[in-house]
């Protein structure tokens, strides 16, 4: 049994997606062989990120402002929309160099069995933003991952447009990406590739 504060670092360490116990104990020991500089310094870039990074007010993207970045850049296309699940998902798309347009960041995939329904994810500011764009939209991309969740994700929004703003053409990657893959570890050829050769929903 460890003392309580390494059985604490340990409990929170295995709370990390991916981390199992053993891992937990391992990363514990070596934060503790660490100078405290080195390990201070991971607790401080954890509280910082926490305490200045937000969600963009208008993408959902992550942010150090009201805006994030590429919605503060006057260049992008306001009028192409690239919906993906999570924050993680813009960087690989802004890699491949295919998309001049915005984002819009769900904040996850549509999983009833895990108890996420649409009111969850921020599907109705999708549709409101279209909506306010009044007609200024004139395609929304789904980037959504090629897993059972991303693609019945994809289906509803793509539904969802239909109805609400029939005059906006939705589009879906092209296959080529891994099935059941996550769009983060697609590279950037690929994922380029899928980008160009999108197809309208
Ligand atoms: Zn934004």
């Amino acid at each position: 049994m460890h003392a309580p504060p390494v059985q604490r670092l340990v409990t929170e360490l295995g709370r990390l997606p991916g981390i199992g116990q053993r891992t937990a104990q391992r990363l514990a020991f070596h934060i503790l062989r660490t100078p405290p500089e080195e390990a201070n310094a991971l607790a401080d870039a954890i509280r910082e990120v926490k305490e200045k990074i937000g969600l963009c007010e208008v993408c959902f993207n992550l942010a150090d402002e009201a805006r994030c970045r590429i919605c503060q850049d006057e260049r992008r296309d306001g009028g192409v929309i690239c919906v993906v699940e999570e924050p993680g998902d813009v960087i690989p798309i802004e890699r491949t160099h295919e998309f001049h347009g915005r984002y819009h960041v769900l904040g996850g995939a549509l999983s009833p069995i895990d108890g996420v329904d649409p009111e969850h994810l921020k599907i109705a500011e999708l549709f409101r933003r279209v909506d306010d764009g009044a007609g200024q939209v004139r395609e929304v991309v789904l980037a959504t991952n090629p897993t059972t969740t991303g693609e019945a994700t994809a289906l509803f929004v793509a539904d969802g447009l239909r109805e609400r703003a029939p005059q906006v053409t939705v589009t879906r990657l092209a296959s080529g990406l891994p099935v059941g893959g996550d769009l983060e570890y697609a590279d950037e050829v690929t994922l380029g590739r899928a980008f160009a050769g999108r197809r309208a929903v």
